[in-house]
């Protein structure tokens, strides 16, 4: 898979209140770059699928829970590189399926549900072994693409975003996209981090492991106040910007992950957070996929 073939658009921005602090704005619609897989989840692949084709793999396995947007984006991505995929899904298996699970599906993906308890031992060495006995020859990615890999292959992200730019803003979940986004950085462009999840006590730990530097040394801050109440939570107030946002510029965001940083990003222009001069991009991650679970009409968009 060649992310050179799918083009990000970079979309400025226009609101009185940019003028006034006189800052600019844009997002990198990485969201466009496909309408079901999120684009950061692409680039985070990328490497894995590249050793797999390279090391002659018949697929590859992944883990997520039943709305990851990883597992969806690890399907998709292993058949476009005509790699089997499997599909490693937290809890036992439902009645239905849900969407996410369906289009795992539908791109090709077996799936096999494991108990949480099961779930718990994906990083234990015994465990994995014992799965590499029943998918011979498939490569392993780690949940959400958490590994130096899966951030080498983010810091492609970096290629779409202008030189002059001086704070890029990205949401947060294992920090993977993030840590790239620091690999393909220079020193003076800042890295602002809007955590997905509550507390993430263990974020400088995962950016340090991530990209092999020292974390006190990284021109990033973690901004921890807009996670909504926590991982996957949400309220008529996340809705109403998400409405608001797309009826302004257009641009639809997800609940989980995108939203909450525009949210934020829009706060802490209004907090003076950014010096004048400021030349921001938020990466927009996608991640539209998981809207789906909401009931109809919740969203002006879809
Ligand atoms: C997975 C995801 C993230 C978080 O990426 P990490 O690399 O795990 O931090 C952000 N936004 C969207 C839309 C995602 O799907």
């Amino acid at each position: 898979m060649q992310l050179s073939h799918y083009p990000a658009k970079l979309q400025p921005l226009q609101d009185n209140l940019f003028g006034e602090k006189a800052i600019q704005l844009s997002v990198l619609r990485l969201d466009e770059l496909h309408p079901v897989v999120s684009g950061n989840k692409l680039f985070k692949l990328q490497l894995f699928l590249k050793q797999a084709v390279e090391e002659n793999k018949t697929g590859v396995l992944t883990f997520g829970g039943p709305y990851s947007n990883h597992l969806v984006a690890t399907a998709f991505a292993a058949r476009e590189n005509d790699l089997k995929s499997v599909g490693f899904v937290r809890g036992e298996q439902p009645a239905i399926l849900s969407h996410t699970l369906e289009a795992c599906d539908s791109y090709g993906m077996k799936l096999q549900f494991i108990t949480r308890d099961d779930y718990a031992k994906k990083f234990e060495p015994g465990f994995l072994n014992d799965i590499f006995q029943s998918f011979p020859n498939h490569l392993v990615i780690p949940e959400g693409g958490y590994d130096p890999l899966g951030s080498q292959g983010a810091a492609r992200i970096m290629d779409e975003i202008p030189a002059e730019t001086t704070h890029i803003c990205c949401a947060v979940g294992t920090a993977t996209t993030v840590a790239g986004l620091l690999l393909g950085a220079k020193p003076n462009q800042k890295i602002v981090a809007f955590s997905a999840l509550r507390g993430l006590s263990d974020f400088g730990d995962r950016v340090q492991y991530l990209t092999g530097l020292d974390y006190k040394d990284l021109n990033l801050e973690l901004v921890n106040e807009y996670d909504f109440g926590g991982y996957a939570k949400k309220n008529q107030q996340l809705f109403d910007f998400m409405n608001q946002f797309y009826l302004q510029y257009q641009i639809p965001t997800d609940m989980i992950y995108t939203a909450k940083m525009m949210f934020g990003v829009m706060q802490r222009i209004r907090e003076n957070f950014f010096p004048p001069g400021s030349k921001i991009v938020c990466v927009h991650t996608g991640g539209l996929q998981g809207n789906q679970s909401l009931p109809a009409g919740t969203l002006v968009f879809d």
